[in-house]
This record gives structure tokens, sequence and C-alpha cells, in this order.
């Protein structure tokens, strides 16, 4: 058998080679093998026991040659530090949208800091943004809501393993939230436009449903914004992420639903245009 590090080497080599990414190889190996970055690095010189190889082995075949998610093959995400459980029922946490929680613990400092508040996820997958915002912040009641019933059970399923306090309801955006109010609507609904190409890894892997986002992409966006101050208090955040392509045409449709209100565009970490806040007080 060879040693782990003759294991990773060849195999991030056969990943490189095949136009994948060698960082899924050192995540599947410290998977198989049940140990942390810093277990790996003292055991590079020993030999990997026959089985664990195997099992190694086929997780890189899945990845590279049946073109699976490395998330699905090992069964989890990390999302602001909590490792949410994926599968092909829900969208893959993706670091820009740790940027989206990041800013709404930040603007609610700003409007709210102290104050007890209700959120509202609308759409909220495998519950990354629910369930993050509720650990993090003990002032938050957090509800969230999702039209597929099987992103639901993951997403509870993560909010009982970190936890969050998150209360879930099954429908259509609003539908479920009959007559409640929150201070706090976040939302990072499917945002690519119907008929934009999409790759392989994402499009055979990935809920089509958690995706697209009708013709122009902006589909969610139009309903969430038409209905967003019949759910909400005088005072609230709206806060989205968005396609980079879109921050425009998105400010546009809130200024012709909402009236006074403060909009606040921002940045992801690659300079793109990803985040929007609409800000009443
Ligand atoms: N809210 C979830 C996330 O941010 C799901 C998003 C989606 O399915 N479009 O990952």
């Amino acid at each position: 058998m060879p040693t782990y590090k003759e294991a990773l080497n060849i195999n991030e080599k056969y990943a490189i080679d095949n136009n994948k990414e060698d960082s899924a190889i050192k995540r599947l190996l410290l998977h198989f093998s049940n140990m942390e970055s810093s277990d790996l690095i003292l055991s590079l010189s020993e030999e990997m026991p026959t089985e664990l190889y195997d099992n190694f082995l086929y997780g890189v075949d899945r990845y590279i040659t049946q073109n699976i998610p490395v998330q699905h093959i090992i069964g989890y995400e990390y999302f602001f530090g909590y490792k949410f459980i994926v599968n092909s029922e829900v969208l893959i946490p993706r670091f820009e949208t740790e940027e989206l929680v990041a800013n709404v613990l930040e603007q609610y400092d700003n409007v709210f800091n102290g104050e007890p508040v209700k959120v509202v996820d609308i759409g909220t997958g495998s519950g990354c943004l629910a369930v993050t915002l509720s650990a993090e912040e003990q002032l938050m009641d957090v509800t969230a809501t999702d039209i597929s019933e099987t992103a639901l059970e993951v997403a509870r399923a993560n909010n009982e393993n970190l936890g969050g306090r998150v209360k879930f309801f099954s429908g259509d955006l609003y539908e479920p939230l009959k007559d409640q109010k929150f201070d706090i609507l976040v939302s990072n609904p499917p945002y690519i436009p119907n008929d934009e190409y999409v790759e392989g890894l994402v499009k055979d892997n990935e809920p089509h449903v958690a995706l697209f986002g009708g013709k122009d992409g902006l589909d969610f966006y139009r309903k969430i914004i038409e209905g967003a101050e019949s759910i909400l208090n005088d005072k609230y955040i709206i806060a989205f992420e968005h396609a980079y392509d879109k921050a425009k045409e998105l400010k546009k449709i809130i200024n012709k639903n909402i009236k006074d209100v403060e909009i606040i565009q921002k940045k992801d970490m690659q300079g793109k245009d990803r985040m929007t806040f609409v800000i009443k007080k």
C-alpha cells in the first residue's frame, strides 16, 4: 500500500490531469481516514491501511470520473465554521453566502443593537443562513421556509446538530407564514437565469429548484420584494444575495416597490456585486 503522502501526490496529480480541484483530494483523504489536517501531517510517511486506501480510491473515482461534488461524497460542507450536512436535495452552501451572514450580523448591530428580533429566511435549503444566524445571535428568533420538504429535512437536521432554534415551515415563499411579522428578512433565492450555461458538476448534482430563477434569474426577488412589507414590521432589514450582474436591476425593482428606504449594495471578497440590503429605520 502507498503511504499517505504517496496517495495524496498520485491522486492530486490525477485530479489536475482531469481538470478537477486537487484540494478535493485532501478533503477526501481526511474524511476517509477520519483525520484532521494536523494528524495527517504526522502520518504522511506511514503506509495506508488497505481498507482505508480502497475507500479513499472509491471516493476519488466518484469525484473524478463520476463528477460528483466532494461535499456529496463526504456528506457535509463547512459554513461559517459550522459543519452542515448536505445531499442532493439542497444547494451546497457557498463561501459568498458566509459574507451575507457576516453582513446581516453587522446590520443587525447597526439597526437593532441589543434588541430581540424576529428573522425570516425565505428558501432556506440546507438551513445555512437561518441556522447560522440562530446559533450566532441569541437575540434572533429565526423562522425559515422552503418549498421543498426534502430540503427541510436536511435543514431540520442541521438545526438540531448545530444547536439552532429555528422554526421551519414548508411552502412557497411567504405562503406558510400566515400573518406573522418579522424585523429581518434574509434570502439567497435561486438566481441563475433558466437558459444560462451551468457546469455539469452543479447542474447534474444540485437541485434545479435551488438554482434557477426564471428568464432573467430575478423572479424570486420580484415576488419577495412585492410582498415584503406585508410581513415586515415598520423598522426592518431585508438582506439578499444575488448574481454579480444583477445589482442595478435589483435596485430598480426595490425602488419601484418600496419607498423611503436606504439601499446598500456590497461586493463579495472576489470583488463581485453580491449583496443588497434594504433598510427602513
Ligand atoms: N439559503 C440557502 C443557501 O444560501 C439555499 C439557497 C438556494 O437554494 N438557492 O445556501
